[in-house]
């Protein structure tokens, strides 16, 4: 075998190994939540996910923890209607939160009041919530409605970080560019991380220092 090619295939077995950490156990569902009143008790640091519907959480949340299938997936958006709980067997222990997707115009109106306000007397209101991931969809950037969850999340001093989903399906231009708005537009947020992450749940960009991010919150604050 020429030098090269046994150089690439040590590579490869390097970039395998997985970073031993919570994000190599298996992860498991623990419950729906409809309403505060049944939230688990407070202990465990929570990192949730908001976004606008359809923009990948379910997806995210699937890819980060290795399983496919853990958080439901969907193509009809605005299937993800309570707060979601998952876990691994990892010390300190945490928990990863799917909150109801907002700004679904085509469900009831009753039934999007209900699942806004879930999502923002949460936001505003959990004390061990440690950091909240607001994903936007990297082919449209920041919306009216992420501007008002992340004021909600200034108001409230609950540091968030603005992941980005979906780079596969813009070029690597339009990323660029997404990124810098993004950014310029965080300037204006105190409780936001200034940097955005970018990530494909398709093709695995971003995942690892996403994993990486949430181990060093944990490892901190746990
Ligand atoms: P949620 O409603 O925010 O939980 O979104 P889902 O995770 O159900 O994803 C919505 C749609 O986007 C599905 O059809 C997914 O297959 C698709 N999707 C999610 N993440 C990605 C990604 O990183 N790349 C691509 N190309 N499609 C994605």
């Amino acid at each position: 075998m020429p030098p090269e090619a046994k150089a690439m295939r040590t590579d490869a077995k390097v970039r395998d190994e997985p970073i031993a950490g919570p994000f190599t156990r298996p992860w498991r569902f623990i419950k729906s939540v409809p309403a505060l009143d049944f939230l688990p008790d407070m202990g465990p640091i929570e990192f949730a996910l908001a976004g606008r519907s359809n923009v990948g959480k379910s997806s995210l949340i699937n890819a980060l923890v290795r399983h496919n299938g853990l958080a439901r997936t969907s193509n009809t958006p605005g299937r993800t209607q309570e707060l979601n709980y998952f876990e691994t067997d990892w010390q300190p222990k945490f928990y990863l939160v799917d909150m109801p997707g907002y700004g679904f115009a085509k469900a009831p109106k009753e039934k999007v009041e209900a699942w806004t306000a879930l999502v923002k007397d949460y936001l505003r209101g959990r004390q061990t919530l440690a950091r909240v991931l607001v994903l936007v969809d990297a082919r449209h950037g920041l919306k009216p409605v992420d501007d008002e969850i992340m004021s909600l999340l200034d108001g409230a001093g609950v540091t968030f970080q603005i992941v980005l989903t979906k780079a596969d399906k813009v070029t690597p231009k339009a990323l660029a560019y997404v990124i810098a708005a993004t950014e310029a537009a965080l300037k204006r947020h105190p409780a936001a991380f200034p940097e955005v992450l970018s990530t494909s749940s398709d093709t695995g960009l971003g995942l690892e220092a996403l994993r990486t991010y949430i181990t060093q919150v944990v490892e901190e604050r746990g």
